[in-house]
């Protein structure tokens, strides 16, 4: 299978061109075709699946479709300032020839410069969860308009105690929104939150 048989707009292919991605992991197979159909999804994979690429280019495509409106319409929350960069860096790869503007967040050091970035308009946001709050609680973050919310990580979201903050921000997102969640394992817990936040979503495991 190639990205061509996923039905993946030109200006895409031609960034995973640019990235040297010659076909689709199993995931992506699995994963793009659903979440172009807007649907929920349950992923059960590590890192290193190609998971990222899995939402990450599904998601550019579907913003792509739509008017530009200066809110966040996307937001992928991810436990770690690390793997919030990384997953970034992977959206402003796949996403470099399309005008979608993305920005990361995550505590550890000033505000300054993420709220500026902020106030400019974001389409795409990743963040760690405390961050998110203290900006949601400030009043410069508006998640009234989002469309798509990715929890990336849960099982180590739950593992580091962001179980709490996690539920706080899922109380603030629209009813109406597609869900997309990732754990590399699904312990009781895990399952009740996905349970609890996803609507029939179509399932996947690698
Ligand atoms: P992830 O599981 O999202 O952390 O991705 C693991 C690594 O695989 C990253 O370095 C990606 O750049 C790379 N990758 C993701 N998808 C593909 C693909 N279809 N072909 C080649 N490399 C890929």
């Amino acid at each position: 299978m190639l990205f061509t048989d996923l039905k993946i707009i030109k200006p895409i292919l031609d960034a995973l061109q640019q990235e040297g991605y010659e076909k689709p992991t199993p995931i992506q197979q699995k994963a793009i075709p659903s979440i172009l159909e807007k649907k929920d999804l349950l992923g059960t994979a590590q890192t290193g699946t190609g998971k990222t690429a899995a939402f990450a280019i599904p998601i550019l495509q579907n913003l792509s479709e739509r008017p530009k409106t200066n809110q966040i319409k996307a937001l992928v929350l991810t436990p770690t300032r690390e793997l919030a960069i990384q997953i970034e860096e992977s959206f402003n790869a796949y996403g470099r020839n399309l005008p979608l503007r993305k920005l990361v967040i995550f505590g550890g050091v000033k505000q300054g410069s993420q709220e500026a970035a902020l106030r400019k308009g974001v389409d795409i946001l990743v963040a760690t969860p405390g961050r998110l709050l203290d900006f949601i609680a400030q009043g410069i973050i508006s998640l009234k308009n989002l469309e798509i919310f990715v929890l990336d990580e849960a099982d180590r979201m739950l593992d580091m105690g962001f179980v709490h903050d996690v539920k706080r921000i899922i109380k603030l997102l629209p009813q109406r929104r597609q869900t997309l969640f990732f754990s590399a394992t699904m312990p009781p817990e895990i399952q009740k939150l996905a349970n609890s936040i996803l609507s029939n979503p179509v399932q996947v495991e690698v």
